[in-house]
């Protein structure tokens, strides 16, 4: 055995030293766990786009992909009725979030200014501070409304907190971890308010009514975030993209790692693109299993939010929801906890299959029945 190393610190940068890292909802390893954490589809790719990849997988991989997803951005452009040069693809769409930090604020001088300001509401995507904190920049959150609604521009103004000219606002919508979907008409009123680069995150829109599209590609300064991940199966692939005007896509490309978007997520995604039919049938379904999920949790005592996504944000009974997430987890029932945040009484449960929301009202019964009594830990 050698000798344990002297740590240095010191050539660590400072900023980093006092970084909070962003926690990922866990994804253990045990044999029969329901996984209801971290907002999966519960339904597998398409079968062509499995057979797609699988067929890509040969010799080729030892070349370099396409740098700019040149196919999957014209696929693009054409579904959402714009050109190519209107949309930038990332490996996932948290890149892409990255990427707009660091393209469009400037980091901390002393005095901090509206240019180094990451404005987001509170509670949104946990992800954003981490972005802000990385760069050096300034996280600016401001209070989401009564039952997470978004407030309108001139209560805005008059609360205070607001910074129309903050350098980013990203805006998670539908709303994570509530759920609550926003009309395009609002969204629109609080673009309008904002000077600075606007970010529609719409990670969870497919499961919406409403999309916000249209205001990427009417305003100059607001860009629309998608991903593959969530409604179109394919979180393990990393594909996300951006729509905007040019002249912003254009800046993002220049700070874009060479091949930011590997080859067989960019097979996925283009081969994705053909199949959508089967896509919205499982969107229909997983809608009908929140349905019937919201009113059964209801029934049984849970405060439930109104959903546009694919998950709930719920409000159980007694014990404390940190106390019901060690509960359904020895039921084997995986949910989340968001502790110490605005949301800390409640449980963010993801929509499963049919099969997965029967299990999961089991357990549930099982702890109802079981009284108030703090679980054992294992
Ligand atoms: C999951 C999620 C993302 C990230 O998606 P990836 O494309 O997998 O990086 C972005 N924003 C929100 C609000 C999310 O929930």
């Amino acid at each position: 055995m050698t000798a344990p190393l002297r740590s240095r610190p010191e050539l660590v940068r400072p900023l980093v030293h006092a970084l909070h890292a962003y926690t990922p909802g866990e994804q253990p390893k045990i044999a029969g766990l329901i996984k209801l954490n971290t907002n999966e589809n519960p339904y597998p790719p398409a079968p062509a786009v499995l057979r797609a990849v699988r067929a890509a997988t040969d010799g080729r991989l030892r070349l370099y992909p396409n740098p700019t997803a040149e196919r999957l951005r014209a696929r693009l452009a054409e579904l959402h009725g714009c050109t190519p040069d209107h949309v930038i693809v990332g490996n996932g769409s948290d890149e892409l979030l990255a990427m707009a930090v660091r393209c469009f604020v400037e980091p901390a001088a002393k005095r901090a200014t509206s240019a180094s300001r990451v404005q987001y509401f509170e509670p949104s995507y946990s992800l954003y501070p981490v972005l802000a904190g990385t760069h050096g920049a300034v996280c600016h959150p401001v209070p989401l409304a009564e039952g997470f609604a978004l407030p309108d521009p001139v209560s805005l103004r008059r609360g205070g907190r607001f910074d129309a000219h903050a350098a980013l606002t990203l805006v998670t919508t539908p709303n994570a971890p509530s759920g609550r979907g926003y009309p395009t008409e609002e969204l629109d009123r609080l673009c309008a308010a904002l000077r600075g680069v606007v970010v529609l995150d719409e990670a969870y829109v497919d499961f919406a009514e409403e999309n916000a599209m249209a205001l990427a590609l009417k305003h100059p300064h607001v860009l629309v975030a998608r991903t593959f991940s969530k409604a179109y199966s394919l979180c393990f692939q990393r594909v996300g993209y951006f729509v905007g005007p040019p002249d912003l896509i254009a800046a993002l490309h220049k700070i874009r790692d060479s091949y930011n978007v590997n080859g067989l997520g960019q097979v996925a995604a283009e081969a994705t693109l053909d199949h959508l039919p089967y896509y919205q049938r499982n969107f229909a379904r997983i809608v009908a299993t929140r349905e019937l999920l919201s009113r059964e949790l209801r029934k049984r005592g849970f405060g439930v939010l109104p959903s546009s996504t694919n998950f709930l944000l719920v409000e159980p009974p007694a014990p404390a929801a940190g106390q019901w997430l060690e509960a359904l987890r020895a039921r084997k029932v995986l949910v989340r906890w968001f502790r110490s945040s605005p949301v800390e009484r409640y449980l963010r449960i993801t929509i499963g299959t049919p099969v997965e929301a029967r299990a999961l009202l089991r357990a549930v019964d099982h702890v109802l029945r079981a009284g108030h009594r703090a679980p054992r830990r294992a």
